[in-house]
């Protein structure tokens, strides 16, 4: 079930967090993963020497994805790896929650470069690739802050509602050559949140609202990627995918 040998997959934002946990499930699942990071060439390393021990094939990629042109040269160098690209996972992006009034010019441009126009750009420079293969998928990740507002991070949640209207209009613009779907998680344990889920009052305060009471972790979202990459999917698209612990209940 959910194997994806012989396929190619991009996954960006992979050195850590929930980008991370998905390279390693589709390493898993006998994909050859491209790891998509930012700076960090060491966390990168880490996670393609462990996908290798797997058995499967890995290599580390850098660009900063607010910047198209890198975005361009990551995905031609992506494609050339292994002369093919079959999937491709946008996770990388970043979270600010200041109040209205805070959020100055330089918070939008940043916030919108990196988490909505990054996940564009990065999905219309696969496409070249992704056009030749026949079983072509993409994965977004939104958040439960793309349909359920809270107060703070106007910028964060204009993103992510965009992201989920984007991953539909792609769907159906890129249908049925490529499957394009979404993830939207609830509140996982990563560095995007440290001080939130370091901070006992807040930390409990999620628990409590969560339905299934505890925060997620990155390896909760990482299997239905998996999931949505695979054949078994092969009659999905254009769905936001919530794996929240039932917090989008309330
Ligand atoms: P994280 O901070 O651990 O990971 C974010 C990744 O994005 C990092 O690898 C970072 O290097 C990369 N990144 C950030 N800016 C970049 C840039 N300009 N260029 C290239 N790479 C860049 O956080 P995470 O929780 O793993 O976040 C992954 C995705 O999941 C994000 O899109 C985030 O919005 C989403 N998400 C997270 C949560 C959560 O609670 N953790 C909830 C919903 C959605």
């Amino acid at each position: 079930m959910f194997d994806l040998s012989g396929r190619v997959v991009l996954v960006t934002g992979a050195s850590r967090g929930i980008g991370r946990a998905i390279a390693l499930e589709l390493g898993r699942a006998g994909a050859a993963v491209a790891v998509h990071y930012h700076h960090r060439a060491d966390r990168a390393s880490e996670v393609v020497n462990t996908i290798e021990g797997l058995g499967a094939a890995a290599r580390a990629f850098a660009a900063d994805i607010s910047d198209r042109g890198q975005v361009d040269a990551l995905l031609r160098a992506v494609g050339e790896w292994k002369g093919r690209l079959d999937g491709l996972v946008t996770s990388a992006g970043i979270f600010r929650g200041p109040s209205v009034e805070e959020v100055d010019a330089a918070d939008w441009t940043e916030l919108i470069a990196t988490d909505l126009e990054g996940t564009f750009r990065s999905v219309q420079a696969a496409l070249p690739y992704l056009r030749r293969s026949d079983q072509a998928a993409i994965v977004t990740v939104s958040s439960v802050l793309g349909s359920h507002p809270a107060v703070g991070g106007v910028p964060y949640q204009a993103a992510k509602g965009g992201i989920e209207q984007m991953t539909r209009a792609l769907a159906i613009e890129l249908a049925p050559a490529i499957r394009v779907n979404a993830v939207a998680p609830g509140f996982i344990r990563t560095d995007i949140n440290r001080t939130g889920h370091e901070d006992p009052t807040f930390h409990d305060q999620v628990a409590r609202a969560t339905a299934l009471r505890r925060w997620g972790e990155p390896e909760d979202i990482a299997p239905a990627v998996r999931y949505l990459l695979s054949r078994e999917a092969d009659w999905v698209t254009g769905i936001v995918l919530g794996i929240d612990g039932g917090i989008a209940l309330r």
